[in-house]
């Protein structure tokens, strides 16, 4: 199994190199040279089989030989024994034909440790194998820090330096990154917006000495292995409702991570109906479907913001295969965003008419999506979740509806408190978090300053033997 870039200017890499170097060198992502399928008797057989039996089926084909089926099981076990039930991404039936897959019993409350904690298992086999180390440095502006941080933990061979801005997170999500105490995980609030936070990590991407002394890596959500975490469950959630009809699945997007690996698992083979793609007021995408032209906006500070975003980068992916593999055109299309900050679909607009509905819900249809559910099911949405819920009805697909539930609302009690007048509990197993010591470091918007404490921490650059 070799992987290409969409942009056509990278050489052909194996699963484990496209692992570790996340984006490829021409600037573009990785694709499966060639997509590998399931056979009907095979999705069939995952009726009987646990998540992480599913996992290994899935997952597998992506990695070819260089990581067997064994070492696979080994370190799905391990990623999945994390989540607080063995269903790992357990289904509700809210009423029938509607059903929410709760992605979000990981260790940080959000459907990001679903992909994170196979991805840390599987980085650190990978540099064991080779005798090397890595360092990630990353910038969150809110859940990815947290589920990075919980992942890498108890890494041998990964120091994460996670920057995050200064008082601009929730406290929950804040104190998920600040209370590990294991050495080789690092917050840092950065004075400075999310927007600082990432151009400071580009930089040191783009500074190649640098890059190169620390072995510099990320996991950012445009890493390949965890799209292909993330297909996983949709074969999970197929097999439990168990109907023969092609189910709709409305899922919250942001980076386009998620929604792409529904998109995976059509091309895997899963019998699917409708793909809908759940937008906040930050409606890129919707707007994109309903006219063919994908035109940036000003970023809008929303209750779900997660998805407060206006490039979604695995949107590139998309192109790639909407266009029949076209990396000239998504080459140019790219170019022309980042000038104008526009580009035409051309005929990738039907396409993207073809494959997915999109749907933007606002502020005040996330609030009462919230409302109406808790008093008619007594089930309590996150606002990112909502903004599916709300997808979901409006699409309103004929047969079964998979809503994803991609955060447990405690992780944004304010939101939920102002909608609801409750605050929402966190769950038993993260009952300390609010009281846990916290560790972590404050730095000036400054390039050279973020890059001195890189050094000064990461085991790479310290010259500890490899
Ligand atoms: C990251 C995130 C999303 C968006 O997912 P993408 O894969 O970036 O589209 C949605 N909801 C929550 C809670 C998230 O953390």
């Amino acid at each position: 199994m070799k992987y290409i870039s969409t942009r056509g200017g990278a050489e052909a890499l194996g699963f484990e190199d496209v692992l570790l170097a996340g984006l490829a060198r021409d600037g573009g992502l990785y694709v499966p040279e060639v997509w590998p399928t399931l056979t009907p008797d095979t999705i069939a057989s995952f009726r009987d089989k646990p998540f992480v039996e599913i996992a290994v089926e899935v997952i597998h084909p992506f990695t070819g030989d260089e990581i067997s089926r064994d070492e696979l099981r080994r370190m799905a076990s391990e990623a999945y024994a994390t989540f607080d039930t063995s269903e790992v991404t357990p289904l509700v039936e809210i009423k029938p034909g509607l059903t929410i897959l709760e992605l979000f019993h990981g260790p940080t409350l959000a459907f990001k440790d679903v992909a994170m904690q196979l991805l840390a298992r599987l980085m650190d086999h990978v540099l064991e194998k080779r005798g090397a180390r890595a360092t990630i440095v990353g910038a969150t502006s809110g859940d990815t820090g947290g589920a990075a941080i919980e992942a890498f933990r108890s890494s041998k061979r990964v120091d994460v330096v996670i920057l995050f801005p200064k008082g601009r997170v929730s406290d929950v999500q804040r104190r998920m990154m600040t209370t590990p105490t294991e050495p080789n995980v690092h917050a840092v609030a950065i004075e400075g917006t999310f927007d600082d936070c990432q151009a400071l990590v580009k930089a040191m991407f783009n500074d190649h000495a640098f890059r190169d002394r620390v072995e510099l890596s990320g996991v950012n959500s445009i890493n390949w292995a965890r799209i292909v975490a993330q297909v996983t469950y949709y074969f999970w959630a197929a097999s439990r409702i168990g109907t023969t009809e092609p189910l709709s699945f409305s899922v919250p997007t942001g980076n386009f991570g998620d929604i792409f690996a529904s998109y995976v698992a059509k091309r895997l083979g899963l019998p699917i109906d409708k793909l809908i793609i759940a937008s906040n007021e930050n409606d890129i995408l919707p707007r994109a479907v309903a006219t063919g032209v994908y035109a940036m906006k000003d970023v809008i500070a929303t209750s779900s913001p997660s998805m407060d975003i206006q490039i979604s980068s695995n949107f590139e992916r998309y192109l790639f295969e909407a266009s029949d593999r076209d990396a000239d055109f998504v080459r140019s299309s790219m170019t022309s965003l980042i000038a104008t900050g526009s580009f035409e679909l051309g005929r990738t607009g039907s396409r993207l008419k073809q494959d997915f509905a999109a749907v933007s819900a606002s502020e005040a249809d996330v609030a009462d999506a919230i409302r109406r559910t808790k008093t008619a099911y007594g089930y309590v949405l996150d606002p990112h979740t909502a903004c599916a819920f709300v997808a979901a009805e409006r699409v309103a697909p004929a047969g079964n509806t998979v809503i994803l539930s991609t955060a447990h609302p405690a992780k944004f009690p304010d939101a939920i408190e102002a909608i609801t007048g409750a605050r929402p509990a966190l769950p038993a197993h993260q009952a300390h978090l609010m009281t846990d010591a916290e560790k972590f470091d404050t730095l000036p918007n400054s390039l050279s300053s973020v890059q001195k404490f890189v050094l000064k921490h990461c085991r790479v650059a310290a010259g500890t033997p490899q």
